[in-house]
């Protein structure tokens, strides 16, 4: 018994012993660190950032700059009146791009970018020089202020006889194309115009958008593979009960109205998404008791329309006839619409239109070249041919 205790005692002794050792060798280490500053150790310091440039569009700053030695993210300092103020920490070496909404053009910012580096045992950072101030300036003259959105309705072929200004010969179509972009013209994609318009996107002075109302077929028999071959971007604002069926084949001499398919609108968004397919509403383009959908529709009919193109994929809208109420623009907004646009009075369109009434002009199928290159170039937007 006795020697059994004497045993237990030694191996009591022996653990108190270890757990002894243990606990002096973690001081130890502790005072290691702590003499040598581990503990309190910051991240490596950065290099001083440097390449930063501020590009300005009308309602937004990006800033892009070098990816700095050593740094684990950066620090973005901006001031308007000469006090640097941080304003946003970005993660990773390599994300060397900021973009700064709810800008106001018509004030001067300026920027700074610092690196900083991060110690992961530590988690204490190290932050490196500030960049060199860049001032972003938006230069209102260098990009457009005002763009002609063109309104065109059917394009029949060039050999047929027509009186309504509402058509245009293929031909003249192609004269007037070819002469954009000979004379270095930019013709907007939908997107791209509805960037500009929310000031995110800056495009040359020289620029404008094609639209044809109603999705007759010959815009896409005769006028899609012009904007094609040449490159170009245009808009069918197409009636969804009409798109329902498969597009005709194309005949001349056919006097009865047809449509653009879904059938040629999906496979055309495939093949060359420049030229895009919208909503010109589902069936709001017949008088219903002698008035105008668009004026005399309730709230959840229009809505209720709108629901009836939501199969189409449809982002944008022309009102038919260019006829909108206030109920119609709401239920236009409230059902997902980025955009819609009017046809008359015939004006530029501005970033301070209406976003549910965005402007166009009428272009007509009998105008000359000298009265359409007046409206693409600024000159004449109030051309009115009196014809509807
Ligand atoms: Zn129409």
């Amino acid at each position: 018994m006795s020697q059994a205790r004497s045993i237990n005692r030694q191996k009591r002794k022996q653990r108190r012993r270890i757990i002894g050792l243990v606990l002096c060798i973690i001081v130890c280490v502790l005072l290691f660190l702590l003499i040598f500053g581990v503990i309190r150790k910051d991240g490596p310091k950065p290099d001083q950032v440097t390449g930063l440039k501020a590009d300005a569009c009308y309602a937004q700053i990006e800033l892009t700059w070098e990816p700095a030695k050593n740094a684990s993210g950066y620090y973005i300092y901006a001031s308007d009146d000469g006090h640097p103020q941080k304003v946003a920490e970005i993660s990773g070496a390599e994300n060397c791009k900021y973009t700064i909404d709810e800008y106001t053009y018509d004030r001067e910012y300026q920027f700074q970018v610092s690196g900083y580096g991060y110690n992961r045992l530590t988690h204490r950072t190290n932050e490196g020089e500030l960049s060199d101030k860049v001032t972003a300036i938006y230069e209102p003259d260098q990009h457009a202020q005002k763009i002609p959105v063109l309104a065109y309705h059917k394009v029949v072929p060039a050999d047929e006889t027509f009186s309504s200004s509402l058509l245009i010969a293929d031909s003249t179509l192609e004269q007037q194309l070819t002469w954009l972009k000979d004379n270095g013209y930019k013709t907007l994609t939908m997107d791209e115009f509805y960037q500009w318009y929310k000031g995110k996107l800056e495009v040359p002075v020289k620029s404008c958008v094609y639209t044809f109302d109603d999705g007759f077929y010959g815009v896409y028999h005769l006028a899609y593979p012009i904007f094609k071959r040449l490159d170009m971007a245009g808009t069918a604002f197409c009636i969804g009960k009409n798109t329902e069926g498969p597009t005709a084949a194309f005949d001349p001499n056919e006097e009865k109205d047809h449509y653009i398919g879904y059938d040629v609108i999906e496979k055309s968004r495939k093949e060359y998404p420049k030229f895009s397919f919208e909503s010109h509403t589902y069936d709001m383009h017949n008088r219903v008791n002698g008035k105008k959908p668009a004026l005399s529709f309730s709230y959840d009919q229009i809505m209720k329309d709108c629901e009836a193109n939501a199969k189409f994929g449809f982002r944008y809208l022309a009102y038919p006839w260019g006829a909108y109420s206030e109920t119609m623009q709401k239920a236009v907004k409230d059902s997902g619409y980025r955009m819609a646009f009017s046809y008359g009075p015939y004006k530029y369109a501005t970033r301070d239109d209406n976003q549910f009434a965005v402007n166009r002009i009428k272009i007509s199928g009998k105008m000359g070249m000298d009265s359409f290159i007046r409206i693409v170039s600024g000159e004449d937007e109030a051309y009115d041919i009196g014809v509807d």
